[in-house]
């Protein structure tokens, strides 16, 4: 067995792994796609000492930084099932059982759906959500960002600089994002912010024609045409496969301490599926630290 396994391949788990590989202790980690969510994320300016860089680059020297050390690193494979025995076990989704002393859960979040008709259906017909990815299919055409929140807005002013037209449609009274983003956002000439809209359907034939919303406040409802709809309005944690086995919250994140424990004893758990206040590069490589460095107290304690 692995001493430490890590299963996720965002910062978080990149982070865990080399802080248990520097202890010199057998390191696995599994990744359905190493990078996490920074591999659909263009400009990061908050990433401490370092001014500038871009997501797909950033994962490039996680990747490099882990492989510095003995640490096998099994990319493109998923894992449907944990379950302790003697050792904990980790069911890929090809069969496969990776067995760990200690296991490190680090499997980061996905954009949440907003669950109305046509979304599923124009999903890469016009629905996206990730304007880094897919803003450029949009050169020159109108869409909607639906969320006002720091994603939404981000993804607005993104946008705006390559589409024709952008409306945000905020479901609250008032937008949720930092005020130096709104500022931002309602400084550009090409985008209309529309608040207490409550998103009925996006509409099309073949793909995205059009997005219809209730007014709250009147309860008119009205159509807008448009080519694309941006879905920004939060994240799912990856941890439906855990359901049943360990600790999480209402939201389905996982229930640490200040150590980085789980509720099953061995189990440890950072990033953006943990419980952790803010979902933020740093912060998930700091809780890979910490879940690293408890699990590495908890092997020589047991
Ligand atoms: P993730 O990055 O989500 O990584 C999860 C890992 O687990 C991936 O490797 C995934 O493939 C894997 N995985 C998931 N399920 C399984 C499974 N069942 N089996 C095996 N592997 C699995 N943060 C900032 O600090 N600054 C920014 O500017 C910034 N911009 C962002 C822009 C966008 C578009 C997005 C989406 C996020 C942004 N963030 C930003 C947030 C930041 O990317 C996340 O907080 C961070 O990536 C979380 O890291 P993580 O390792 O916890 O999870």
């Amino acid at each position: 067995p692995y001493d430490v396994l890590v299963v996720g391949g965002g910062p978080a788990g990149a982070s865990a792994a080399i802080y248990a590989a520097r202890k010199g202790i057998r390191t696995g980690i599994v990744a359905e796609r190493f990078g996490g969510q920074i591999m659909d994320t263009l400009g990061i300016e908050n990433f401490i000492s370092v001014k500038y860089t871009e997501g797909p680059k950033l994962a490039a020297s996680l990747e490099e930084h882990v492989k510095h050390y003995d640490v096998d690193v099994i990319n493109v494979q998923r894992a449907k099932r944990l379950e302790k025995k003697d050792f904990i076990e980790v069911e890929l989704e090809n069969g496969a059982v990776l067995k760990g002393k200690t296991v490190i859960l680090s499997t980061g979040a996905r954009w949440r759906n907003i669950g109305v008709p046509g979304e599923a259906e124009f999903k890469n017909k016009g629905v996206a959500y990730c304007p880094h990815c897919d803003g450029p299919l949009f050169e020159g055409k109108d869409v909607a960002v639906i969320g006002g929140g720091n994603s939404g807005i981000e993804a607005a002013i993104d946008l705006a600089g390559i589409v024709k037209h952008v409306t945000v449609l905020e479901f609250a009274p008032e937008l949720k994002a930092d005020s130096v983003l709104q500022d931002r956002l309602y400084s550009l000439p090409n985008v209309t912010v529309i608040k207490n809209a409550q998103t009925k359907e996006i509409t099309g034939t073949d793909k995205v024609n059009g997005i219809s919303y209730v007014d709250r406040e009147t309860g008119e409802e009205h159509h807008i045409e448009l080519q694309g709809v941006f879905v920004q309005i939060g994240l799912v944690p990856n941890t439906d496969w855990l359901e049943g086995t360990l600790e999480r919250t209402r939201f389905g994140e996982i229930i640490v301490d200040k150590h980085g424990a789980t509720s099953i004893p061995g189990v440890f758990a950072a990033g953006d599926c943990t419980d952790s206040a803010y979902k933020q590069i740093i912060i998930s490589m700091g809780s890979g630290a910490t879940a690293a460095l408890g699990a590495f107290d908890y092997l020589i304690r047991n």
